[in-house]
């Protein structure tokens, strides 16, 4: 296996005995981006310098005490704050955007010992399934580039599942680092709302926004979590709770855990690919001990509907800053109204406009009441349905997305197509809940299908439980994409064969 291929714990290892250093472990990792990012364009920025500074600081301060992380190189998505480096939401708007201000969960995966390589492309504002919606390029899933990656973290995901990093940072407002996860063939974990400070997130739905890993494995994931949770005073809506040590719930069995299926997932005209893989993968779950019980998430139909209603009122208010006064993008105007409007226009994207049209409207006078005051309405529905499937289950099971990958272009034209395609990841966050996605087998071309598991509000360590259980049961996460290099670099030039 090459060093670029291996996730956290395996460079940890590796590191650990002194086998590598950070900087050969960073050498290895660019000279895999060099070999194949041409073919994937998951960066907006790299940050060669930067990470080789941070890999050198890393090896002065060693992996004591918090430096949990300690040379290992993430990828980041550009919607969080790095202090110095480029933001840009992969908005035109914020082309050129340097924060002022660290993100928490950056600021906290660095003090961890974390090296970023970079910063990974997104639909704008993170409004999107596919990365199409980037105002700068799409990028291309590793496992067949003709294919999206996934959305709205579709970098991340990509660069995780091409080599481009050890581990990454997603954020997710509807499904955004799951549904890329799933796509991409890799473990994406979105924590319950609360549990991962969001300062320095830039908004979309403020309501609904988490910030999360995405890795090689369920371990990977529970390391990053226990360095990104926990209490903030920079964010009133993270929760003053103690934060377990995530790793200890990977290993434990799952006798007698009750894995609930959700009657309304599993619906006619879904793929019956994904159908057969989530479902097998229930299977092995019960042959493990866990015991499947039914359950039903009777307002599941009105979910997308809500989402959208709720998630777009909250971005127009969210995106009122962006006026070409106070920072970003600035068109010149006639007089102060007409600068306003020029940049709004020239600013952002057709996604972005169209939902920040759907949102002010939905929030408008005389409107309020029927769209965002009912939204807010179908949203407890929907929480109260999942506290009831919770008495008798200790976990749900789903499909992560209703289908693998698709073409480049091919939903673009229709928003409500791309829309649907959320479909089994929105409900999580209209209540609050954590959820993960791991890869549960592939379609007969060879496209990943993810399995999406489902738990109680800050009861992440069931979900790594079962996703750890299941994972080592199978050897999907073993699967890399076969990616042509652009140059054979990957082999030859930097990385060290192990
Ligand atoms: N695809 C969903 C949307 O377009 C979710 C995006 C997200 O989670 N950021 O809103």
């Amino acid at each position: 296996m090459e060093l670029f291929e291996l996730g956290i714990e395996g460079i940890k290892a590796l590191l650990d005995k002194k086998e590598v250093t950070p900087h050969e472990v960073l050498d290895a990792f660019f000279a895999r981006i060099n070999a194949v990012e041409g073919k994937v364009s998951a960066y907006v920025t790299q940050t060669r310098e930067k990470a080789y500074e941070m890999a050198a600081s890393a090896e002065k301060a060693g992996n004591s005490g918090i430096k949990t992380l300690s040379g290992i190189p993430f990828a980041i998505k550009d919607n969080l704050c790095t202090k110095g480096i480029k933001t840009t939401c992969s908005s035109k708007m914020l082309e050129n955007f340097i924060a002022p201000y660290e993100s928490t969960v950056t600021e906290r995966l660095s003090g961890a010992g974390g090296v970023f390589l970079g910063k990974t492309n997104l639909d704008e504002f993170a409004m999107g399934s596919s990365t199409e919606n980037s105002a700068f390029f799409t990028t291309k899933n590793p496992w067949d580039l003709q294919r999206i990656p996934g959305g709205s973290s579709g970098g991340s995901a990509a660069a995780v599942a091409a080599g481009e990093c050890a581990a990454a940072l997603g954020s997710d407002t509807g499904g955004s680092i799951r549904q890329p996860a799933a796509l991409c063939g890799v473990v994406g974990l979105k924590p319950t709302y609360g549990r991962v400070s969001r300062y320095g997130l830039v908004a979309f739905a403020s309501s609904l926004d988490q910030i999360g890993p995405i890795t090689k494995t369920v371990r990977d994931a529970a390391m990053v979590l226990n360095a990104i949770a926990g209490r903030d005073p920079m964010d009133s809506t993270s929760a003053p709770l103690p934060v377990p040590d995530f790793t200890k719930a990977a290993g434990m069995d799952v006798k007698g855990l009750r894995v609930g299926i959700p009657r309304e997932y599993f619906i006619e005209g879904m793929d019956p690919e994904v159908e057969k893989a989530v479902k097998g993968a229930v299977a092995q779950l019960e042959a493990m001990g866990a015991i499947p019980v039914e359950v039903s998430l009777p307002h599941t139909g009105y979910a997308v509907a809500a989402y959208y209603i709720l998630a777009t009122s909250e971005a127009s208010s969210n995106l009122a800053r962006y006026d070409g006064v106070k920072y970003g993008f600035r068109a010149a105007g006639k007089d102060l109204l007409d600068t306003y409007m020029q940049t709004r226009a020239q600013g952002f994207g057709p996604e972005v406009k169209r939902r920040i049209m759907l949102g002010t409207y939905a929030l408008s006078a005389g409107y309020y009441e029927a769209y965002y005051g009912r939204a807010q309405q179908v949203r407890t529905l929907i929480k109260r349905d999942f506290e009831e499937a919770f008495r008798v289950a200790d976990i749900i099971a789903t499909p992560t997305s209703p289908t693998a990958a698709f073409k480049i272009g091919e939903k673009s034209a229709d928003p409500l197509q791309m829309y649907l395609s959320d479909i089994f990841t929105i409900s999580i966050n209209l209540a609050g809940l954590p959820g993960i996605s791991i890869p549960c087998g592939f379609t007969g071309t060879g496209l990943p299908i993810g399995l999406q598991l489902i738990g109680r509000h800050f009861d992440e360590e069931m979900l790594i439980r079962a996703a750890y259980a299941y994972e080592q049961s199978t050897e999907w996460h073993k699967r890399r994409p076969a990616l042509p290099s652009d140059n054979g670099a990957d082999k030859g030039e930097g990385p060290k064969a192990l």
